[in-house]
C-alpha cells in the first residue's frame, strides 16, 4: 500500500545506477537511457526546447530506474510524460491503437471462441499481423475462455460477514478466468467473501500506448465502482500487479484524475491481503506439501509497488516447497511492448537472463504474479507459467475440488 514520493529532475546527481539497471541500454543503443532522456533533456523541456527524444519509444515503461535512483528522481515518470507528448505530436499506429484495445477483443473473442483461438494460430492471421500490422510474428498469444469471469461470478454464491472488493481485470476475465476463482476459492477458505465492483480494463494498454482520452474513460468507469467499495469500508484486492500499479499510481499521475489516490489506503495485491492475515494470526494454514523447488520471477512492476514480495512470503508456508526466486529484473514483454516486430529482438534480449534460468530448472512451471511475465515465460521456454495464488489453492487441496465442481455442473 506504499507510495514513493518522487523529486524533480533537479535532484539527479548524475550517478547513472538508473543507466547501470535499465534493461534496454543494457540490449541496444537505440535508447539513449533513463538519465539522458529523463532528467537531462527534462530541463530543455521546462524551457519549451527539444522536448522529446524519438528513442523514448524504446522505454519499456518497467521503471526500475525508479527504484534504484538514489535520489528519488520520477524518472518514468519524466519519460512517460515525454512519450505521451511525443505520440500526440505524431499521432498514434494503427497497430498501436489495436493493441492498446485488446481488452474489446476479450469480448469478441470470448463470444467466439474456441473458433477464435484457433483463427489466432492461424496462417493467415500470422500473415496479416506480421505483413500488415508489423506484429511479431512467433509471439503466441493468449487464448480466450468461452466462460470470462464475469459470467463465473453470476453462481458465485458463498455468504459472509468478511468481504472484499476484488479487481480481477480483463485478462482474468477472457483469458484466465482459472485465477479469478482461486483467488475467490483462496478468500473464501479464509472466511472472506468477495464482491465485484463494475469494472472494465484498468486502461494500462491504452496510457502505454500514449491514448490518454480512452485510458481516462476507462478509468473513470472503473473509479465509480472501485469509490462505492471504498465508501462501504471494504479492501479492494487485485490479482495483477500491474492493473494494481495503474489505478493506485497511474490515475492520478498521468490521467489527472487525482481523486484516485483516496483509493490507496484500501488497495491490497491478494498475497499481500493473506500475508496480513497471516501476520494477524488469521489465515488458515493447513496447507498439504507440495514438493517442488518452483522458479519465481518478480514483476517489475510489483518492484514498483514498493509492498514487498509477499508471495514468496507466502508460498514459503507451503510444506516442500521451495521458492527459486531467480534474481530476473523485466522479463522484456512488457505488455504490448514485446508484440511490436521492431521491439521483439530487444524484448526477446532482455528476456534473455529469465529464459536461460528457466530452461536450466527441472520445474515443469513457474510462477509470477503478472499477466505479461507469464505469457512471456510461457513464450521464453515452452514451461507453463501460472500466479502463485493457484499454488496456494493447490496447498489447500481445492484445485482438484475445483475440477470436480466443474464436471458436476
Ligand atoms: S522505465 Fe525501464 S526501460 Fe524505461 S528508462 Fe526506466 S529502466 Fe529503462
Ligand atoms: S539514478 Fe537518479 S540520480 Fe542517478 S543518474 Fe539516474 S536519475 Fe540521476
Ligand atoms: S493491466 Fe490488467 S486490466 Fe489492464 S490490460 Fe492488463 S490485465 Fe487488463
Amino acid at each position: 500500500m506504499r507510495k514513493d514520493i518522487h523529486y524533480p529532475a533537479d535532484q539527479c546527481v548524475k550517478c547513472t545506477i538508473c543507466v547501470e539497471h535499465c534493461p534496454v541500454v543494457k540490449v541496444t543503443d537505440k535508447f539513449l537511457g533513463p538519465k539522458q532522456v529523463g532528467p537531462d533533456f527534462q530541463r530543455f523541456r521546462s524551457d519549451g526546447e527539444t522536448p522529446h527524444d524519438i528513442s523514448l519509444e524504446y522505454c519499456t515503461g518497467c521503471r526500475i530506474c525508479d527504484v534504484v535512483c538514489p535520489s528519488g528522481v520520477n524518472i518514468s515518470e519524466l519519460n512517460t510524460k515525454a512519450k505521451i507528448a511525443l505520440k500526440k505530436e505524431k499521432g498514434i499506429s494503427i497497430r498501436d491503437r489495436l493493441l492498446s484495445h485488446a481488452y474489446m477483443f476479450g469480448h469478441l473473442g470470448s463470444i467466439a471462441a474456441p473458433a477464435t483461438n484457433t483463427f489466432m494460430k492461424s496462417k493467415a492471421l500470422r500473415w496479416i499481423s506480421e505483413k500488415l500490422l508489423h506484429l511479431e510474428k512467433d509471439l503466441r498469444y493468449p487464448s480466450y475462455t468461452s466462460e470470462p469471469f464475469e459470467r463465473w461470478i453470476e453462481k458465485y454464491s458463498f455468504q459472509s460477514e468478511k468481504k472484499v472488493a476484488y479487481f480481477y481485470g480483463c485478462f482474468t476475465n477472457f483469458n484466465d478466468p482459472d485465477l479469478g476463482k482461486a483467488v475467490v476459492k483462496v478468500l473464501e477458505r479464509n472466511g472472506y467473501q468477495a464482491v465485484f465492483p463494475k469494472q472494465n480494463c484498468c486502461g494500462l494498454p491504452l496510457l502505454g500506448n500514449g491514448d490518454i482520452r480512452e485510458a481516462r474513460k476507462l478509468a473513470m468507469e472503473n473509479l465509480e465502482g472501485l469509490f462505492k467499495a471504498a465508501d462501504q469500508g471494504l479492501k479492494i484486492i487485485y490479482s495483477s500487479t500491474s492493473c494494481g500499479m495503474m489505478i493506485r499510481d497511474d490515475y492520478a499521475t498521468y490521467l489527472d484524475l487525482q481523486e484516485a489516490e483516496r483509493l490507496s489506503e484500501h488497495l491490497v495485491e491478494v498475497s499481500e491481503f493473506l500475508w496480513g492475515l497471516y501476520e494477524a494470526g488469521e489465515l488458515d494454514t493447513d496447507f498439504q506439501e507440495i514438493n517442488m523447488v518452483l522458479p519465481y520471477h518478480i514483476p517489475c512492476h510489483l518492484r514498483s509497488l514498493g509492498i514487498g514480495f509477499p508471495s514468496i512470503d507466502l508460498m514459503g508456508l507451503v510444506p516442500g516447497l521451495e521458492v527459486d526466486e531467480l534474481g530476473t529484473y523485466c522479463c522484456g514483454l512488457a505488455g504490448t511492448y514485446g508484440f511490436k516486430e521492431e521491439k521483439s529482438d530487444i524484448a526477446n534480449a532482455i528476456g534473455g537472463e529469465l529464459a536461460e534460468l528457466l530452461l536450466k530448472s527441472d520445474a515443469e512451471f513457474a510462477a509470477s504474479d503478472c499477466e505479461a511475465c507469464r505469457m512471456q515465460i510461457e513464450n521464453l521456454s515452452n514451461k507453463k507459467a501460472v500466479h502463485p495464488i493457484k499454488i496456494i489453492l493447490r496447498a489447500y487441496g481445492l484445485d482438484k475440488k475445483e475440477d470436480e465442481d466443474e464436471d458436476e455442473d
